[in-house]
């Protein structure tokens, strides 16, 4: 099925190999940009629900049973086809998503790389043969898949965090049900596409569109899947944990709520153009944006004055339209809500704008869900800003007098995601990275992930990890099969 155009998709499932018209309540998916309804997607019924998880049982063993080889050459065909495909994907993530074009297809080809990745480790799984403490032993330590998995996705990101899931599971030998967030689900059905078109058995992979009170929930308590691959925000993933009926494995990638320091050693260049980038991206709607920054006071002022400047650079517009523009959409009404509250909060508590604090002006913008890069100056740790995720255009600043200070504020949150620091001491460096309590830390760079590190949270943003070998892990089951062979 070509996935140019949203209407193909619309209003489908994938399951079993195919795409089928779903027979629940149509639920519209609108373009942030305009408002418009771009088309609908049909909310999963019970027995689709059944039929899925049902087909992705049934192909688990015979996927599972494939030399190692075999699902390594399908998922490098699926990255061939995905990467091929970008341009048309990339439109239709926009459509959904609001992110400029340019930026949807840099997405598209980094799930296009995770294919290929996890193609490769699918081929290198290896066991362990452990020491034993009498003599006439063997140890072999065994991977094995874990089964079908159900992976619950955001919006923020709708090819990679769908990918890293599929990817991750499908190299280890599981099958998978996929339920993409209402916002964006247009995205993960035109995966589906290239999945059928790269021929990877039916059953292996299913995409259901609906709720995730409904959908996603059903995966949850559904006692044939065995592991939920959840990404998205802390409520759900602590609410998922809690519902969960049955002991079932979980990997939950969650929110965040992170820092970047700015010492007085800082390059100060490099931590304004750093900032602007990793505040503003996506329209912060990233949980690994940066949602509050501490500046040695000495450089305090100067950072603030080069940051605003940075800020105030970054071009907006209709993702679509203008696909080379910096910022895009909001992808809905909520996250803006979100950033719009935060900020009054902020401004209340005495914080001093720096930078935006309104949405763009013009006909282009009176539709969509826009708003300026903003940060505000002189926070205190009590404001929204600095201490809960805002998921927006959104940044506070404060001074800080003593790297020890700094690290304890950075620290000062339940999440524990990502945290950034710029600082050219080496003495610095090595502080930061031994005290920031948190699963990512880059250092002199704002860009934390890539695709063969780990990437997991600790603390309220999650359990589990993505990317890397260690994404892989998450699919598998240890085996120990103790052998008592007499030889000495
Ligand atoms: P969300 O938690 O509202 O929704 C995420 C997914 O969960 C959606 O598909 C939704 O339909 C589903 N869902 C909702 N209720 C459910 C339930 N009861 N049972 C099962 N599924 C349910 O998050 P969002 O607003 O889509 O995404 C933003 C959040 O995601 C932010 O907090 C962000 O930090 C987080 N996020 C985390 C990472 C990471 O890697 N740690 C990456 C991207 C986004």
């Amino acid at each position: 099925m070509p996935c140019e155009d949203v209407a193909d998709l619309g209003g489908m499932i994938f399951v079993e190999g195919a795409f089928r018209p779903g027979a629940g309540p149509r639920v519209a998916v609108e373009n942030p940009a305009t408002g418009e309804v771009i088309g609908h997607i049909a909310a999963s019924t019970a027995e689709e629900i059944e039929a899925a998880v049902a087909a992705a049982r049934r192909a688990f063993h015979p996927w599972a049973g494939l030399p190692a080889r075999r699902r390594a050459e399908v998922l490098h065909r699926l990255g061939d086809l995905i990467g091929a495909d970008a341009d048309a994907m990339a439109r239709i993530m926009t459509l959904e998503q609001g992110k400029p074009v340019n930026e949807a297809r840099g997405e598209i080809l980094k799930l296009a790389e995770a294919c290929h990745f996890y193609a490769e480790e699918a081929v290198r799984v290896h066991g362990e043969i452990v020491p034993n403490d009498q003599p006439g032993f063997q140890s072999l330590v065994v991977r094995e898949p874990i089964g079908v998995v159900g992976a619950i996705t955001p919006w923020n990101y709708p090819a990679e965090l769908v990918g890293w899931k599929l990817c991750g599971a499908l190299a280890a030998g599981c099958t998978i049900v996929i339920k993409p967030a209402e916002l964006t689900p247009f995205t993960a059905l035109a995966i589906a596409a290239k999945v059928a078109a790269a021929g990877i058995p039916a059953g292996v992979v299913n995409v259901l569109t609906g709720k995730g009170s409904v959908v996603g929930q059903a995966l949850v308590e559904h006692p044939g899947v065995d592991k939920i691959a959840f990404t998205g925000s802390s409520a759900v993933g602590l609410h998922i944990q809690q519902s969960c009926p049955q002991v079932k494995r979980l990997s939950l990638e969650l929110g965040g709520n992170c820092p970047m320091i700015v010492t007085a050693a800082a390059d100060l260049d490099a931590a304004v153009k750093g900032a602007a980038r990793r505040s503003f991206r996506n329209m912060g709607q990233i949980c690994i944006a940066i949602n509050r920054i501490y500046v040695a006071r000495p450089v305090y002022d100067a950072f603030l004055e080069g940051f605003a400047r940075a800020a105030g650079a970054l071009t907006i517009g209709n993702g679509l339209e203008r696909p080379d523009a910096d910022l895009g959409a909001m992808a809905s009404a909520e996250p803006l809500a979100k950033t719009r509250e935060h900020l009054s909060d902020a401004l209340d508590k005495g914080a001093r704008l720096v930078a935006g604090g309104a949405a763009p002006q013009g006909a282009e913008f009176a539709s969509g869900h826009f708003f300026r890069p903003t940060i505000v100056a002189d926070c205190r740790q009590d404001m929204l800003v600095m201490s809960q995720e805002t998921f927006g255009p959104l940044v506070g600043v404060a001074p800080f007098d003593t790297l020890d200070e700094a690290i304890a504020l950075a620290n000062d949150t339940p999440y524990g995601l990502a945290a950034y620091a710029y600082t050219r001491d080496l003495g610095e460096v090595q502080r930061l990275s031994a005290h920031l309590d948190y699963g990512n830390v880059a250092l002199n760079s704002v860009d934390a992930g890539i695709m063969n590190a780990p990437y997991g949270g600790r603390k309220q943003s999650g359990v589990g990890y993505e990317h890397g070998r260690e994404g892989m892990l998450e699919y598998f089951n240890f085996k120990h099969v103790r052998l008592f062979h007499g030889e000495v």
